[in-house]
């Protein structure tokens, strides 16, 4: 039986109490967030919140012309909706390797604005809403971040490769102006409902074409801003999805999402040296003519002389990279760490804001293997440090300290900051192979003078380097 769900007489206060204890727990969560040790903690208490705001949604919300609750049947649907999603979730999460999180957060994304554009879009025919305005953007911006994630998610996967045309600057800057007008124009016209339907579809379709070529020529080492910045997007879709449904929860969630990928976003391009407005329109990053620099050759070293030279050395900086991760050698890097530093060397790790495949990776990354927060030094701080370092362990890392981002200007990455393992005294690169990162170029550092390479499995080389230096 489809019965209506009885709202106590002080529902509404009791909805609105729940609210703002929600809103106290995203905070909460946020702060703890900002930390690696605590960011366990700052997911709970953000999902905790998340979960209060759902359920007395449910329970509690009446209809604003009936006054009265959600029908049973309803209620039914949501909750085997949730249930679903929840077990559907939970099991990806578990699955997920740590070298596929950053994809999954892209995909995670990718629901989030497809879920708010599909709300904006079934709205946008309620003869009741009242808000045009916030409907349209949370539809396109929905509908952008939707797209633009999905080819994120691709990107990452390495399915899709980039597609770098400097024309394809103006063919987004197009986009966004159909877009634009698009909104404008369903705002102003009287025309037919039928007619406006249409239209909203053909403005859907557009933000959909338009995120995935906003996204597709991105390459290079530039993919970090726009995953933070689609986020940020995902954000301020589901905040209009709250303002159309004037619910206090929905709105402030989203701007806490929107606001913080916003503040990532502009720290990540100062980082980068990149500016807004070139993410926005795309195209930038990618493509860049190939280097005409003589390769020389390049030199390996034997465990045994790598283990000597950190043994004895009085300064040693590690720089990990996506390897590390790929590798899972966090815990062996980390040993290898204690045991030079029982010898007397003092042991630092340079961390690059872009290093890995998703923001603050090789943190999350370290902090799984209890590396004292105080021992990873920021990119800017360590820099000046390195014409004094004994030694510069490159342990998977590749872009994050390609010196043709400061001496090539034809290259992809010129103009991005590095850490300067070049700078050092001596150089052991640790690496599978000749393989490229992930913007796909040489790297010079590896036939510089001053490094080794030492080959191999990053896990399986540590745990020899590891053997060597007990028994030295
Ligand atoms: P890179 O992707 O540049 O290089 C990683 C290197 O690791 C490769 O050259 C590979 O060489 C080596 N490697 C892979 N597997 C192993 C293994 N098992 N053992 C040892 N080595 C291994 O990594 P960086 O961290 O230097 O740079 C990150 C790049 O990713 C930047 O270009 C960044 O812009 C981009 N990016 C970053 C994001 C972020 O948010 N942090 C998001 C999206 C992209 P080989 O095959 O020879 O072993």
């Amino acid at each position: 039986m489809n019965t209506i769900l009885q709202i106590p007489s002080n529902g509404v206060i009791l909805l609105e109490f729940s609210y703002l204890l929600a809103a106290i727990f995203f905070v909460v969560g946020l702060k703890f967030l900002s930390h690696p040790d605590s960011a366990r903690k700052g997911n709970l208490w953000a999902a905790a919140g998340m979960l209060l705001a759902m359920f007395t949604t449910m329970f509690l919300h009446k209809d604003a012309e009936t006054m009265e609750g959600i029908k049973s049947a309803n209620l039914v649907i949501i909750l085997v909706a949730i249930a679903v999603g929840s077990v559907v979730g939970a099991i990806i999460a578990r699955k997920i390797k740590m070298t596929a999180m950053p994809q999954l957060v892209s995909f995670f994304n990718a629901s989030g604005g497809a879920a708010s554009a599909l709300v904006a879009l079934i709205e946008f025919s309620n003869p009741d809403n009242q808000s045009a305005l916030v409907t349209l953007l949370g539809l396109v911006i929905g509908a952008i971040a939707f797209s633009g994630s999905m080819i994120a998610y691709g990107k990452l996967n390495g399915n899709i490769k980039d597609i770098f045309a400097k024309w394809m600057s103006y063919i987004n800057l197009l986009f966004m102006f159909a877009v634009i007008a698009g909104v404008i124009f369903l705002m102003v016209t009287d025309a037919p409902v039928e007619t406006q339907q249409i239209m909203v579809y053909i403005l859907l379709a557009i933000a959909l074409i338009y995120g995935v070529t906003f996204v597709m020529p991105i390459g290079g080492a530039d993919m970090p801003v726009v995953i933070s910045l689609l986020n940020s997007f995902t954000g301020i879709a589901a905040a209009m999805a709250g303002f159309i449904y004037q619910n206090q929860a929905m709105i402030l969630g989203g701007i806490f999402v929107g606001a913080a990928g916003m503040i990532l976003t502009l720290l990540m391009c100062k980082a980068m040296n990149r500016s807004l407005l070139n993410v926005i329109i795309g195209a930038f990053g990618g493509g860049g003519a190939a280097s005409d620099r003589e390769a020389g050759t390049v030199k390996e070293v034997s465990v045994t002389d790598a283990a000597v030279l950190l043994s004895y050395s009085s300064k040693v900086v590690i720089v990990p990279g996506y390897g590390l991760a790929v590798a899972q050698a966090q815990h062996v890097c980390n040993e290898m760490e204690k045991l030079l530093e029982e010898n007397g060397v003092e042991v630092k790790y340079a961390i690059h804001p872009v290093a890995g495949r998703m923001p603050g990776h090789m943190n999350v990354l370290l902090a799984e293997a209890d590396v004292p927060y105080d021992k990873l030094v920021e990119m800017d701080e360590i820099n000046p440090d390195m014409p004094n370092t004994d030694v510069v362990v490159v342990i998977g890392a590749n872009d994050v300290v390609n010196p043709a981002a400061l001496d090539e200007p034809s290259s992809p990455i010129y103009g991005m900051p590095i850490i300067k393992a070049h700078e050092a005294k001596n150089i052991i690169v640790m690496k599978r192979g000749m393989g490229k990162g992930y913007a796909a170029i040489e790297n010079f550092l590896f036939y510089d003078e001053k490094t080794r390479m030492l080959f191999g499995n990053a896990k399986d080389s540590l745990q020899k380097l590891v053997t060597e230096i007990k028994s030295l």
